[in-house]
């Protein structure tokens, strides 16, 4: 950074956690430290030529708010140099992200290859909106190569996938898996909200397109929705995905922009903490009388533990735990908490539960529930910033009592 460029610091030479600070900050004339909220709709020009010059040379100059705002620029730049992604745009909320990044490249025709294992509205999005506009959806199990490998003997337009997925905790091969996409002619969308920009970098993998629910950790303090859609090449998102965002408006608000800018500085200090603190009570709970089977990442006992070192740098706040009780067992342990708070948010500084079978995922038919293994006795654990001792003190007292 030189002192020169203080409005517009160039952070390329810095180390991640730093840009996580400074990346994307463009000062105004005032040179404000903390980054200005431009809590505006339109934008105003000084005489019908300006105007003119605006829209003849799209993109140098803000038009409108559902196209583009400096704070909501300054959030999706900052995200970028982290991510190093070639292009970046915010929208409303994690889902207007999936939708944007699917939707954008597909048509009557294509193929999309997926995971069972998924969100439950990315799980609606591939399964019920694609096929409505006569786009075949193909459901693979997400952890053999094999079922992909066959799913992607024939073209397909996309894969879209999460790893490690909500809230089965399943984790697919990246780099495998890409390869078989590209092979196939698909571009590859990565839902990382679990892993984080964090601990998973799905681009050095191959992945074309990442996605997050910004409401998760990027904002991570439970403030506001938001969600972000990255391009590892920046002409696929100019010219695919931004139409699409432009003109149907997903648009994220200024407001919600500058929460996310901020939450980011202190992201990683945040995930890392609460990625230690996860693993921890993963390690109680694995040995609990009450707990049948606990799933976390970077346990030895996760399935996939070997893929997980390899993929990602931790393994995240989230954990399933399965008790050898069912629904009334899993119930009284809720209700025994005192400091871990029922929510089926995540990603929260606050630890947050919940019964998925009863909230997140009680649309699903009891086949479906049992084959997305959400069985009466599983509760998804977001792991907070509290003291780790007291979230396993909680726990520990919940379940005896329970
Ligand atoms: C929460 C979540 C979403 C949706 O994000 P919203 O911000 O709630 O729209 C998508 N994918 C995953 C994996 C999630 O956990």
């Amino acid at each position: 950074m030189s002192r020169t460029d203080h409005r517009n610091p160039n952070v390329s030479g810095l180390r991640p956690r730093s840009k996580l600070v400074h990346g994307g900050t463009r000062r105004s004339s005032f040179d404000e430290t903390c980054e200005a909220l431009y809590q505006t709709s339109g934008f105003v020009y000084g005489s019908a030529e300006e105007a003119e010059h605006a829209f003849a040379n799209d993109g140098t100059r803000h038009v409108y708010g559902r196209f583009r705002n400096p704070t909501t620029a300054m959030f999706e730049d900052r995200l970028a140099e982290y991510e190093g992604a070639g292009w970046a745009c915010a929208t409303a909320s994690g889902m207007a992200a999936v939708h944007g990044a699917l939707m954008s490249g597909l048509r009557a025709g294509d193929r999309v290859v997926a995971p069972r294992s998924l969100f439950i509205s990315c799980y609606w999005i591939v399964k019920e909106l694609c096929p409505r506009f006569g786009i075949e959806a193909v459901f693979v199990d997400g952890t053999d190569l094999s079922a992909w490998e066959e799913a992607l003997s024939r073209p397909a337009k996309a894969v879209f996938l999460e790893t490690p997925s909500n809230p089965g905790l399943e984790v697919v091969d990246l780099a495998a898996v890409c390869d078989l996409a590209h092979k196939a002619g698909a571009v590859v969308v990565v839902d990382n909200a679990f892993a984080t920009p964090v601990l998973q970098r799905p681009f050095e993998f191959g992945a074309d397109v990442v996605i997050y629910s910004a409401t998760k950790h990027i904002d991570g303090q439970g403030r506001c929705l938001g969600g972000v859609i990255l391009a590892k090449d920046a002409k696929y998102g100019a010219e695919v995905i931004h139409p699409f965002l432009r003109h149907t408006g997903p648009t994220l608000s200024p407001f919600n922009a500058w929460l996310l800018l901020k939450g980011m500085e202190t992201l990683e200090l945040r995930v890392q903490a609460q990625s230690a603190a996860a693993f921890q009570v993963a390690q109680f709970l694995e040995t609990h009388p009450k707990v049948e089977r606990v799933l976390y990442p970077l346990l030895a006992s996760h399935p996939q533990h070997d893929l997980v070192r390899k993929q990602m740098t931790g393994g995240g706040n989230m954990l399933s735990i399965f008790l050898k009780g069912g629904k009334a067992e899993a119930f009284n342990t809720l209700n025994g908490l005192r400091m871990v708070m029922i929510s089926n948010n995540l990603g929260d500084s606050k630890s947050l539960v919940t019964h998925p079978a009863t909230t997140t995922h009680c649309k699903l038919t009891d086949e479906e529930k049992a084959s997305a293994k959400i069985l009466p006795g599983l509760l998804r654990l977001s792991v907070g910033l509290e003291d780790p001792q007291d979230i396993v003190e909680d726990l520990d007292r919940a379940l005896a009592e329970a």
